[in-house]
């Protein structure tokens, strides 16, 4: 999704990491890029991925997200996973009010609200999630806000997450998360990547599904 628009500090790295680890054991994958205006039947994908952006690449994606949200709130019931980065993980909120006072609306997949703020929150990043500990990159001015009930991604063991007030980072509904974390992400945490594929092909192909396993040394 957007992957001209959001795509900052390597995000797309994730698409090639999933893409390799599927011809690594013998599986094809079909890639759709959905920029801004192109029309895209969510219930046709499998695995929906949006990287980071700055303030601007938001404003320029959020006008065409909102026409896209039913489609996207309806495949996010349905169990469509979708990984969302930084940029694309706050639009998928209910809104972002930039520092310099503009809000951007979001489309409301996950209970959470973000306000820019002067200082911005860079470094490496270590979270504890059911996944083991991920690691990865953070650089952003929105401090995210979970509404009571909103499950977070992880705990934060180092580096700022959500906000820098708790130590929450992510959040996820059914299965669509949202991370702070740049890196990329996926080819830093192949354990995290091979979460999201099982459970994209386990709804294709029934709840058997196993992934070979693959020797990550
Ligand atoms: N523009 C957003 C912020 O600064 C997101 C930045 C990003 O995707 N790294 O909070």
């Amino acid at each position: 999704l957007y992957p001209y628009e959001m795509n900052i500090y390597g995000d797309t790295g994730n698409v090639i990491a999933l893409r390799r680890r599927l011809e690594w054991r013998g599986l094809g994958a079909r890639l759709d890029p959905v920029p801004v205006g192109e029309p895209y039947d969510f219930a046709a994908a499998d695995l929906v991925f949006g990287g980071g952006g700055q303030d601007r690449s938001q404003l320029q994606v959020a006008g065409d997200l909102q026409q896209r949200a039913p489609a996207i709130r309806e495949a996010v019931a349905e169990g469509t996973v979708f990984l969302t980065i930084c940029g694309t993980y706050q639009l998928f909120g209910r809104r972002f009010l930039t520092q310099d006072g503009r809000e951007i609306p979001g489309i409301g997949v996950f209970g959470l609200e973000t306000v820019g703020g002067r200082k911005r929150m860079i470094g490496n990043v270590v979270v504890a999630t059911p996944w083991g500990d991920l690691v990865g990159f953070e650089n952003h001015s929105g401090r995210t806000l979970l509404d009571p009930g909103q499950v977070a991604l992880g705990t934060v063991k180092k580096g700022y997450g959500n906000n820098e007030t708790r130590r929450d980072e992510g959040a996820v509904t059914a299965n669509c998360f949202g991370t702070y974390l740049h890196g990329s992400l996926l080819p830093k945490n192949p354990a995290f990547a091979d979460e999201l594929l099982a459970r994209a092909l386990r709804r294709r192909h029934g709840a058997g599904f196993e992934l070979k396993p693959l020797d990550d040394s």
